[in-house]
């Protein structure tokens, strides 16, 4: 893509997420600030600035951008935050928090995807986010507790090992449901009292699965 054509996909881009819903000045800026193809391989490369979620490899997808701009959204995220990703994918959503928070842990059970998306992100100065080889349902109790959690693959209910890890006042954002069909987007608040739980729309992710994978 040639300079002019780049520039242009990116303003259709910020469009395209503004369309959809994704408002906040914050979220946008990060997302603008953040080259999309850099996390995808190929012939995937040339479509990194539309609304679309994409192959990354090991069966698994790049999420769809508006979908990301929505969940990073709903987390509320600011600089004083620590923040934990389940399901680092290519590690896109990653960077994207990473211009956001303090700092950013983000777990893969696909070793092969979690060293190629450090491997971008190291490339790109992320200094903020640690990669973790680690299966995600279980946190990462070392560094706990969390004042955010993003789950970026569906669980049947909000995992009660990371609800523990979530610090009081803290937010949670998670795709919950059947994996083989339409999940719910949930947004959890921890607060003195219990938890709070908001449903904010369908999503489709793919599952979240214990335990490592053989690669
Ligand atoms: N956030 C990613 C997209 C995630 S796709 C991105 O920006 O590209 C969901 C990812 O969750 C997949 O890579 C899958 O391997 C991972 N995953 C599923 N179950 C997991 C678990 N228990 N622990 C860690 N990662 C998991």
């Amino acid at each position: 893509m040639n300079i002019d054509t780049e520039a242009q996909a990116r303003m259709q881009f910020v469009l395209a997420l503004r369309a959809r819903g994704v408002t906040d000045h914050a979220v946008l800026t990060a997302m603008e600030a953040t080259p999309r193809d850099r996390f995808l391989d190929g012939v995937f490369k040339a479509r990194a600035w539309e609304d679309v979620a994409l192959p990354i490899g090991g069966g698994q997808t790049i999420s769809q951008p508006s979908v990301v701009g929505l969940m990073t959204q709903a987390l509320e995220v600011n600089k004083r935050c620590k923040v934990l990703e389940i399901g680092t994918g290519s590690g896109y959503q990653a960077a994207v928090l990473s211009h956001l928070a303090r700092r950013v842990y983000t777990t893969e059970r696909h070793r092969h995807l979690a060293r190629s998306a450090e491997a971008v992100l190291r490339s790109l100065d992320r200094a903020n986010v640690t990669v973790m080889p680690v299966d995600g349902a279980y946190g990462l109790p070392e560094q706990s507790p969390f004042d955010r959690i993003l789950l970026t693959a569906a669980a049947e209910d909000p995992p009660a090992p990371l609800l523990a890890q979530l610090s009081v006042g803290g937010i949670m954002v998670l795709p919950v449901g059947q994996s083989d069909s339409v999940q719910t987007l949930l947004k959890v608040v921890k607060t003195e009292a219990g938890l709070d739980y908001e449903a904010m729309g369908e999503v489709r992710f793919v599952p979240l699965i214990e335990g490592m994978a053989e690669d």
